[in-house]
């Protein structure tokens, strides 16, 4: 896995990128938050509002990481302010999390959907469009640092681990980044607004705040080591 080091990461090329002259020299997290509103990387910037890029301190020791802005998120601009990010911020505070002290993103920053009606449908966003938005997520770990990354859903383990593995296999044991991080993998807080047994949502619910307890353990393990 091609993991971005410092905080001037190569421009990567791929089959669905744009060349990186249409890209300015970044030099800070602010400034990649300017320049991902420009992105052309993938089509998905035609339809959305705007891209969301993430939020939380430059200095966060733990990030989180999600699909991409759904319906609420695409509008306001920020990421997890929807119904999900509610989950999150449960979640959040039930394992003794303070929001403002963490990165929060998504590993692809425009919202993909598909109209109907009234309403726009959220889409999954497939591997081209995943590995096209890598760039950004990159530079978001390039210039944050994070000890540990929590990756949440699919989409995140996808574009984190270069996997495709389920959430199952790799939930409970931290894999290790090129750069010396750790990677820690859970559910989408979505998910648990799909599940119809109140008794599954429970027990779901009650694992995802011991996957982030468990980060955080972690975090304040490599945090004490460092
Ligand atoms: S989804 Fe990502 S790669 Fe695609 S246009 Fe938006 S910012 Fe660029």
């Amino acid at each position: 896995m091609a993991r971005a080091k410092s905080n001037q990461p190569m421009l990567p090329f791929d089959d669905e990128a744009s060349g990186p002259a249409e890209l300015p020299e970044i030099k800070s997290l602010a400034e990649a938050a300017i320049a991902v509103q420009g992105c052309t990387r993938c089509s998905l910037y035609q339809f959305a509002t705007q891209a969301v890029f993430g939020e939380g301190p430059a200095e966060a020791s733990m990030m989180f990481v999600g699909e991409q802005p759904g319906d609420q998120e695409d509008l306001a601009g920020k990421p997890f302010v929807g119904p999900a990010g509610k989950v999150f911020d449960q979640a959040l505070a039930a394992a003794g999390i303070d929001r403002d002290r963490v990165y929060v993103t998504n590993a692809v920053k425009h919202f993909k959907f598909q109209p109907r009606g009234k309403k726009r449908l959220h889409q999954r966003p497939n591997g081209g469009e995943i590995r096209a938005c890598r760039f950004w997520l990159d530079l978001e770990r390039a210039f944050v640092k994070p000890l540990v990354t929590v990756a949440m859903g699919a989409t995140a383990v996808q574009s984190l681990l270069g996997s495709s593995a389920t959430i199952t296999s790799l939930r409970g044991a931290p894999t290790q980044l090129e750069d010396g991080s750790w990677v820690m993998v859970t559910i989408h807080p979505s998910y648990l607004l799909r599940m119809t047994d109140r008794g599954d949502v429970a027990a779901e619910r009650e694992k995802f705040e011991g996957d982030l307890r468990a980060a955080k353990a972690l975090e304040g393990k490599l945090a004490g080591a460092a």
